[in-house]
């Protein structure tokens, strides 16, 4: 945005009224409260807009209800906007009307605009005070951990199924998920092929392509017609220790629930001769600083390397061609990072006045979290009701046997997936205020804590924080992501409540 003067979200400065867009959403629980309605919203930002003077371009307005989650009139608005690039100024009731994740933020911040936020009495812009763009960065900051929050949880979830013994993902060839009590049943039919294509191997006398083409001329199906079983799909069953009764599951080898195919010695004679031996555990050095530089000569990455087992050199790809920019020792950059960090470490009494803005965005994301799962919740029955349908259908003999197997196959696993969808919900609502206060601890404690990590850490903090920097003439210009640009601002001007 251009810089402007002082008054000129005015009115009638060199006699032109500024148009204004309006923008309102209500969800269908808030429908049936007082004070939540459209209605009110609209009657608000017009009252605003007229004690402006601004003139009303458009407005639009999303209903959210259980079906339809999307916001088809925020896209319509994001299009109006690039559309007409003359006209700037966006009116809201609140943060949370426009926003409900991270891309919405990352949208709108493009377009430039100044967003008023009538009810907190706001207006968003480049100019802004510090400190209302800081909470407004805190509170887009706290959606978008809550999205991370979800994958995470997901994880979690699978993290601990394994541990039960229970194998989280699908099962191999040979085997099949029984979704209704969450158990691998051996399926016969391809169970033998694999048993075969085991005892092939064993002999060493066979390649994976002529184990593929033997186990494929005895007659196995794959999944599918369409996929045929390549020598890839060999190499990982043969060395898949799923048929030994245990199964890898994020690198860690866990004990399954489910009956083997294979003895432990039998899998272990197939590995030697498919030289599938462990190799001695390598430790694969980690560099603090790798995939953050980029070089300020010529814009390429800046990689590291470690050499003769020690000393750790980070220079520029050259992948644009010649570059002159010399080679720096890990040493010689550390203290600048150091720096860096300290550049976000904010004040304990900030911290605490930023847990207030925390608290406030908490109740609004507690509402999108029970709209979200109320919706899932939904999506499941449907497909339940279907399941059920279907299994009468093929009592009744309306469908083939073939059809059902592969239909309640599809909807079993689309049914898992929301079931998945609905637990990381519920784990990221709870995480969501924890996981903020937890952020504010860590940016009043920052360098403490950073100082104390291993490169790894280092280097996965660093990226939380930190994108495209450059290196150049031995000097690292950092550029900090959204909010920390603030938290920088803040501890470099300690302006903030002005
Ligand atoms: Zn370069």
């Amino acid at each position: 945005m251009n810089k402007k003067k002082e008054n000129q979200n005015q009115s009638g400065v060199n006699g032109k009224t500024l148009r204004a867009v309006l923008y309102a959403r209500v969800s269908s629980k808030e429908q049936e409260k007082e004070g939540f309605s459209i209605p009110a919203q609209l009657q608000l930002l017009k009252g605003y807009a007229q004690s402006k003077g601004f003139q009303i371009s458009q407005e639009f307005i999303d209903v959210e209800t259980a079906k339809a989650a999307g916001r088809t009139q925020f896209r319509e608005m994001v299009k109006f906007f690039q559309a007409n690039p003359e006209v700037k100024i966006l009116l809201v009731e609140k943060t949370d009307r426009l926003y409900r994740n991270f891309r919405d933020y990352v949208t709108l911040e493009d377009l430039d605009l100044e967003i008023h936020l009538v009810k907190e009495g706001e207006v968003l812009n480049k100019e802004s005070r510090s400190h209302v763009k800081f909470i407004h960065g805190i509170k887009v900051l706290m959606a978008k951990n809550y999205i991370d929050n979800l994958s995470e949880e997901v994880k979690k979830g699978h993290l601990e199924k394994a541990k039960q013994g229970e194998y989280p993902g699908k099962a191999p060839l040979g085997y099949l998920n029984n979704q209704k009590d969450a158990t691998i049943e051996i399926e016969q039919e391809k169970a033998k092929y694999v048993r075969r294509m085991f005892e092939l191997a064993a002999t060493g006398r066979h390649s994976f392509k002529t184990i593929r083409e033997t186990v494929m001329g005895e007659g196995l199906e794959f999944y599918s017609p369409k996929i045929r079983l390549s020598k890839s799909h060999v190499e990982r069953i043969l060395k898949n220790p799923f048929y030994t009764g245990s199964f890898l599951w994020n690198g860690a080898l866990y004990q399954g629930k489910y009956a083997p195919l294979l003895s432990r010695t039998q899998f272990d004679l197939v590995q030697e001769k498919i030289g599938n031996r462990k190799k001695g555990k390598q430790r694969k050095h980690f560099f603090a600083y790798s995939g953050l530089l980029l070089c300020g000569k010529c814009g390429c990455l800046v990689t590291a390397e470690l050499k003769k087992g020690r000393y750790v050199y980070y220079h520029c790809t050259k992948s644009k061609g010649s570059c002159d920019e010399m080679y720096y020792r890990e040493e010689d950059l550390a203290p600048q990072f150091d720096a860096i960090v300290k550049g976000i470490t904010i004040d304990p009494s900030i911290r605490d006045w930023l847990v207030q803005a925390l608290k406030e965005s908490h109740k609004d994301e507690t509402a999108y979290n029970q709209q979200t799962i109320s919706r899932l919740q939904s999506e499941l029955l449907k497909l339940k009701n279907r399941l059920d349908q279907l299994y009468l259908d093929k009592v009744d003999g309306k469908v083939s046997e073939a059809f059902w197997m592969e239909k309640s196959r599809e909807w079993q696993t689309d049914q898992d997936r929301i079931l998945d969808q609905m637990r990381a919900h519920q784990g990221a609502d709870r995480r969501y205020y924890d996981d903020g206060l937890k952020l504010l601890e860590l940016a009043s404690r920052a360098y403490e804590l950073y100082a104390k990590q291993l490169p790894e850490q280092k280097n996965r903090f660093l990226k939380i924080v930190l994108s495209n920097c450059t290196l150049e003439h031995a000097t690292v210009r950092p550029t900090y992501k959204k909010p920390f640009d603030l938290f920088a601002k803040g501890v470099e001007t300690g302006k903030w409540g002005e």
